[in-house]
């Protein structure tokens, strides 16, 4: 039997810096590549609407850049552990690769297909192609896990050499076998939106795959790095990277995120200075921080991790929901991040504190229906930040944001949309307000709101509740709580 290495793409949609890959390549072997869809929700959670799409687009490019260099990435349809037995027993690999995952679902599923491969005598080797520190090495002083940021911060660091992430290889050994014949089209997966195709806008403002990534980066580097540390809050403002979507998928690498940072500044590249530096890589280490909460407690999206929280009166009113989904809440910066996200499947980390606040705190609805309509319309929704970040803005979670920290959003909204731009991009009925009332629209003059073309209550909603008394209201629960 001639040696062949099968590898497995996951949450590693690409080929620089992806040490499974090297592997397989390295040993000069003929490599079979395949990707399996998984949405059967016994191990990963499966993806929404938004992942889905992005995943078609990447898939497709990965499957153009394998070929270049005369590989074939096949794709299946299911439960990985009753495909993977198939897929073996039709291509006869003596020895199968992958990126190691980390909600402990996937890690079970993942161990027992090695332990299967292993007793009917394929070798198998996994890696860390996702993070800086894998969560099962670092532990408190204590020995326990770490429940605070920077202490887990400072250990993940340490000894974090500026990494130099490995090459693309040049060209694959063709695997000798066909596909198996449990493999599917990229077309049978069926990702894509139909009828209607909500997803026109995105297909404008991004570009899947690990080609955007490289070009997603360059940009931040010599436009949006130099200022990060003030100008990161600002949403009117290109000031963050927008690499997300492509970390949560693997198509570029932390390490390469990492030392391309790293070398930009020492460099003299960007004109970011070392506080730039420390405030982006710090928010590298919160997503890091989110993976190390989800190991430790995978049940993250279902339940609060300050179980005190389990009694909280969330209120049930799909009206109010609705309005917050579809940004119809009569508050400018709430209603222009939920139109950001449902146009573009991305919205600023600014905005996404400031509408979970409103969600969690002036309409009292439980973070958990926020988390999942993120959950369907992020592109970069992730199974360890998306819980984790609405855990910290709810206060229920790890090192969270205390309950009682309310944002303004009129306050929010003239802080950090000052001229109102954000605003009148995302919610252009009221454009032509002046700057002065474009975040509280209800508190300008009749003749104002009629030179502006705005009827109040019919082009555009009036506040769906009293600020200071939903304020007041979110903040008596709470205070019955503890
Ligand atoms: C309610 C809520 C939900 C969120 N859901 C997600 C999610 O599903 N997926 C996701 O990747 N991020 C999530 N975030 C974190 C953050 O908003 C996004 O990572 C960020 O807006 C992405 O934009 P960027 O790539 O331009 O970020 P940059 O500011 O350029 O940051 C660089 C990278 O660091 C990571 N990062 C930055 N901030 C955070 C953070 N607070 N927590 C974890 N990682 C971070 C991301 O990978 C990001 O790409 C959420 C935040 C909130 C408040």
């Amino acid at each position: 039997m001639t040696d062949s290495t099968l590898v497995w793409f996951r949450n590693d949609l690409r080929l620089i810096d992806n040490p499974a890959l090297i592997e397989a390549s390295a040993s000069k072997n003929p490599v079979n590549f395949i990707y399996i869809f998984d949405d059967t929700g016994k191990h990963s959670r499966p993806l929404g609407g938004a992942q889905k799409w992005w995943l078609h687009h990447s898939l497709s490019r990965l499957v153009e850049d394998i070929s270049k260099r005369g590989g074939r990435l096949d794709l299946y349809h299911g439960d990985p552990e009753a495909i993977i037995p198939e897929i073996i027993s039709d291509l006869r690999p003596t020895k199968m690769v992958w990126n190691r995952r980390y909600h402990p679902s996937d890690i079970a599923c993942d161990s027992a297909i090695k332990a299967n491969l292993e007793a009917g005598g394929v070798s198998v080797k996994t890696f860390n192609g996702t993070l800086i520190r894998e969560p099962w090495t670092l532990t408190s002083k204590s020995g326990g896990a770490f429940k605070v940021f920077t202490p887990f911060w400072r250990a993940a660091r340490e000894n974090y050499p500026i990494p130099t992430p490995l090459p693309a290889p040049d060209r694959f050994i063709p695997a000798l076998k066909p596909a198996s014949k449990h493999s599917v089209s990229l077309e049978e997966l069926a990702l894509l939106p139909q009828n209607p195709n909500w997803a026109v806008e995105m297909g404008e403002a991004w570009v899947p795959g690990e080609v955007g990534a490289a070009a997603t980066l360059n940009t931040f580097i010599e436009q949006g790095f130099a200022g990060y540390s003030e100008n990161r809050n600002r949403p009117d403002m290109p000031s963050t990277s927008r690499l997300s979507p492509y970390l949560r998928f693997g198509e570029i690498s932390i390490n390469h995120v990492w030392q391309a940072s790293d070398m930009a500044v020492q460099s003299g590249r960007t004109r970011a200075s070392s506080e730039d530096l420390r405030v982006f890589q710090a928010e590298l280490g919160w997503r890091e921080f989110s993976y190390y909460l989800l190991y430790h407690q995978p049940d993250i999206a279902k339940f609060n991790v300050q179980r005190r929280f389990d009694a909280f009166p969330w209120q049930n009113d799909p009206s109010l929901l609705k309005a917050w989904q579809k940004g119809q809440t009569g508050y400018p910066i709430i209603d222009a991040g939920m139109r950001e996200l449902w146009q573009t499947g991305f919205m600023h980390n600014r905005v996404r504190m400031i509408v979970a606040s409103f969600l969690i705190k002036h309409l009292r609805i439980d973070w958990r229906e926020g988390e999942t309509w993120f959950w369907d319309t992020l592109l970069d929704a992730d199974p360890a930040s998306n819980p984790a970040s609405w855990q910290w803005v709810a206060g229920s979670g790890a090192d969270a944001a205390p309950f009682f920290r309310i944002f303004n959003p009129m306050l929010q909204g003239e802080k950090f949309d000052p001229n109102g731009e954000y605003v009148r991009h995302y919610v252009p009925e009221i454009a032509r307000l002046s700057s002065k009332y474009i975040h509280t629209p209800w508190a300008a003059s009749a003749v104002e709101l009629a030179s502006a073309g705005i009827k109040l209550g019919q082009t555009y909603p009036r506040p769906i509740v009293d600020h200071e008394a939903a304020r007041n209201s979110a903040l008596a629960a709470f205070k019955a709580l503890t």
